[in-house]
């Protein structure tokens, strides 16, 4: 499993900061840093260095990088010297803190990559790190997800779990997998001692409290609480002139994300991240969905209706001031089979205790998954009732989260879960039903197979690749 290239690459993002940092990992980063480092002991970069380059591992260096050719001095560095396996990837590590500036950085690198080392693959060294066993594959995914985490409840969960807890929970359900699986294997070697060698009962309790039982509650947190890694994505719908536009600027005014929303993920809709009481909110404004003939509106509506079946949420805004018209029927007639709070605008144009005329219809949930919807008064305009509205945001959501619990699977994890959950149950009625032991063996493998895919244990290159490819270069 050793790799055999020294990888190299800018680990800080691109742009001018205070420092930057050239990682090199590999059998030959101490002989590349050696050739292109000088110590500076007290001397001046290009005189004869008074001890050869020899470097002990966790110390840092203060020198300057040269290139060995024309004696050119690239940028005066500290070198940090990480000896496998002591190290992120368990291999020999070398860090350059250089000055941080795209130039220097460039051509230091360009040095390295001259001297033996190959640029690195995106996530290659968290891939390293997980080839050689320092980490799961649970843990480098928490890599990305700490990166990308938008506000602080899913930084939680992305440290959560690169601390190793789903792996924790995910090892305790196949060691009860395992130990089935050998009594399965026993009873099927010794059929004449089968009551000796398994006792169904206990195997079926076993299978039922120690697995099935324990995947369905990580399934279910998936469900509850993955738009706190994944992003609450929520849409607000509404004829026009309802005050859609002006409750978007004003949740943007106050709760704009730092993070920018990755590019490209809509041209036809205004769509912001924000951070509402720590949930990562993806907002949409949709352009108005009303009866139209004109094609361009049309593809807008098309592509609205699609928002629709992809929201979490759905902000559904009325006018207070006025008559619920056509146009609002058909709109709840469109959102009805989703989560959507009511949210009746303009409240100021009306007598405080003005009570909605909404139709008892509108208050119920249309179907038994859906909670019951909330309606609120807001008057955006002078932001009245949107703070509430946060709340509600934030309450109807997070409906199902265990604040304390902050393990939370990926999408990845989730299919992985139930196809595990899925080959134990037929594990446990095959038990049940007496069918023969082969094929129980089988679907206790089967379900021991797909949990190994959650950690890496057993899983196809081709996914592997897809999983790391989602970092950036220097990971
Ligand atoms: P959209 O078409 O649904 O996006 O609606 P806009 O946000 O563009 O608002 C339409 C008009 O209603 C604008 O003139 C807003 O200033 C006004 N408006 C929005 N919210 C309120 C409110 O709470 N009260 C009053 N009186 N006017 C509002
Ligand atoms: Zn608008």
């Amino acid at each position: 499993m050793t790799n055999s290239a020294t990888i190299a690459a800018i680990a800080t993002p691109a742009g001018s900061g205070g420092i930057g940092i050239i990682k090199i990992s590999g059998k030959d980063a101490l002989t590349i840093a050696a050739s292109v480092f000088r110590k500076s002991c007290g001397r001046t970069p290009n005189s004869e260095p008074r001890t050869p380059n020899v470097f002990e591992s966790h110390r840092l260096y203060h020198g300057y990088v040269v290139n060995p050719e024309n004696g050119r001095v690239l940028d005066e560095i500290l070198l940090a010297v990480m000896v496998a396996p002591y190290s992120y990837t368990r291999e020999d590590v070398v860090e350059i803190h250089a000055h941080s500036g795209p130039a220097v950085l460039t051509a230091i690198l360009n040095l390295v990559l001259k001297h033996g080392a190959r640029l690195a693959d995106p996530g290659e060294f968290t891939k390293r790190a997980y080839l050689s066993g320092r980490i799961d594959l649970t843990q480098a995914e928490a890599v990305i997800d700490i990166i990308n985490a938008k506000t602080e409840k899913s930084l939680d969960i992305a440290t959560a779990q690169i601390r190793g807890n789903i792996k924790a929970h995910i090892e305790s359900v196949r060691d009860s997998l395992f130990h089935i699986l050998a009594e399965t294997e026993a009873a099927i070697d010794f059929p004449e001692d089968v009551e000796e060698t398994i006792d169904t009962d206990s195997a079926v309790e076993v299978i039922q409290n120690q697995v099935v039982d324990k995947l369905n509650k990580l399934i279910k947190q998936y469900e509850n609480a993955h738009f706190l890694r994944d992003g609450l994505k929520v849409l607000i719908a509404g004829r026009p002139n309802v005050g859609k536009s002006s409750l978007m600027n004003c949740l943007l005014r106050k709760d704009r994300a730092i993070v920018t929303p990755i590019p490209g993920t809509t041209r036809d809709f205004i769509e912001e991240t924000l951070n509402i009481r720590g949930i990562p909110v993806t907002i949409t404004d949709t352009a108005g969905l009303h009866e139209t003939d004109d094609p361009v509106e049309i593809l807008g509506i098309k592509k609205a209706y699609e928002y629709i079946e992809d929201a979490d949420l759905i902000l559904f805004m009325t006018d207070l001031s006025q008559p619920l018209t056509p146009d609002d029927h058909e709109i709840y007639e469109k959102i009805s089979h989703k989560n959507f709070i009511l949210v009746a605008n303009k409240a100021d144009l009306v007598e405080e205790k003005f009570e909605p005329d909404i139709p008892d219809a509108w208050k119920l949930p249309i179907s038994p998954e859906l909670r019951k919807p909330e309606i609120i008064k807001t008057s955006v305009r002078y932001d009245r009732g949107v703070d509430a509205l946060r709340d509600l945001i934030a309450a109807v959501s997070m409906g199902g989260y265990d604040d304390k619990n902050t393990i939370i699977p990926n999408l990845r994890h989730k299919l992985a879960l139930e196809r595990g959950l899925q080959a134990a149950s037929s594990a446990a009625s095959g038990i049940q039903n007496g069918t023969p032991f082969e094929l129980i063996s089988m679907d206790i493998q089967e379900s021991l197979d797909s949990l190994g895919e959650i950690l890496g244990i057993t899983i196809r290159e081709d996914i592997l690749d897809q999983i790391f490819s989602r970092f950036c270069i220097g990971k």
